[in-house]
């Protein structure tokens, strides 16, 4: 079968000829039918995000059950689903405090077990999530950086409804973050991005009604003046994965306000931590989801509250390197890729 794979030290990804993977008891076959590309698969393509040598990366997906281990209950071959990135232990103490994205055993598929750049994929069975027959590829491929947008707005202490949020980075998170606190009741939503993100964000202008600002060319403060109640955000969220801008965010918040940090930073920055403590500010984290949520997001998905239009464009499996290029250099917002 065709399987993208990382080798060490070398930049990008192989293409290779491999065979179809065995199971083990506890895990599924599936054929992948649409996979989509990640900013976290940025970071193993450039090499920055190490992996195991011989990986195959790709964690957002769906596919159709093909075969079953003999411990597997519950699912049946010509299902579709969806599976989560995280498999848990379940016995350590994160584990036991319901906190599974924090077990200090995780193991991600595409991260630290082989993933979705591939024609079919073995995975745990304790990752999968059923969708209906009918879910369209493209969107069933989009649910898992959904359901990362979903616990993002999750995390917010303050009551969502009526509070003005700022979200910085119109990536797919940013852009999903953007609809799903709308659709939690939000205020007024700026969404911030570059000149490179223009055409990003007079999508998010006209498909989701929010404020949009281009910051290299418009004053922000000036914007947050214009547009939210008291002329500054109650709710942040960071979905740039930039670390550098972080400390600049701090003073964008109203007294009591929150920072939400979606993006997954790997550099380190420079923070004045000056309004955080006089605004008595919270900053808190997200990473991934809990089982729960990722079926909350499909729900929200399938109940078509989630517009995906211009957001995703595909390609063929056999391109994916070509794919990876679009996303990297902005031509595309996210890529999913199909094999015929
Ligand atoms: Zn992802
Ligand atoms: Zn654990």
């Amino acid at each position: 079968m065709l399987a993208w794979k990382k080798r060490k030290g070398q930049y990008g990804l192989v293409k290779t000829d491999c065979p179809i993977p065995k199971i083990k008891d506890t895990e599924v076959l599936v054929k992948v039918l649409a996979t989509g590309i990640c900013g976290t698969d940025f970071g193993i393509y450039k090499g920055y995000r190490e992996v195991a040598d011989g990986l195959t990366p790709g964690h957002e997906f769906i596919g159709e059950i093909v075969e079953l281990g003999k411990d597997v209950a519950g699912y049946q071959v010509g299902d579709l689903v969806v599976p989560s990135i995280i498999q848990k232990c379940g016995t350590c103490p994160a584990c036991i405090d319901g906190f599974e994205a924090q077990c200090e055993n995780l193991r991600e598929i595409g991260i630290h077990i082989d993933g979705s750049f591939a024609e079919y994929t073995a995975v745990p069975a304790v990752t999968l999530h059923k969708v209906g027959k009918d879910m369209d590829l493209k969107t069933g491929a989009s649910i898992e950086p959904v359901a990362v947008a979903y616990s993002a707005v999750k995390k917010a202490e303050q009551f969502i409804p009526g509070k003005d949020v700022l979200i910085y980075g119109p990536g797919a998170i940013g852009l999903y973050t953007a609809q799903i606190a709308k659709i939690a009741g939000a205020g007024t939503i700026l969404l911030a991005g570059t000149g490179a993100d223009i055409e990003r964000l007079a999508l998010a202008k006209e498909n989701y009604g929010v404020e949009t600002i281009n910051i290299e060319a418009e004053d922000i403060e000036a914007k947050m003046r214009d547009c939210f109640k008291h002329g500054k955000a109650d709710l942040i969220f960071e979905a740039t994965g930039v670390a550098q801008i972080i400390g600049d965010m701090l003073s964008k918040l109203r007294p009591h306000g929150e920072l939400i940090l979606v993006g997954v930073y790997h550099d380190s920055s420079e923070v004045n931590f000056l309004y955080a403590g006089r605004g008595e500010l919270t900053i808190k984290g997200t990473f991934c989801y809990t089982l729960s949520e990722f079926e909350s997001a499909i729900k929200l998905v399938e109940m078509g509250k989630i517009n995906f239009d211009g957001i995703v464009d595909t390609i063929e499996l056999e391109n994916l390197d070509e794919g990876f290029e679009k996303t990297m250099s902005k031509q595309s917002i996210k890529i999913v890729a199909y094999h015929q």
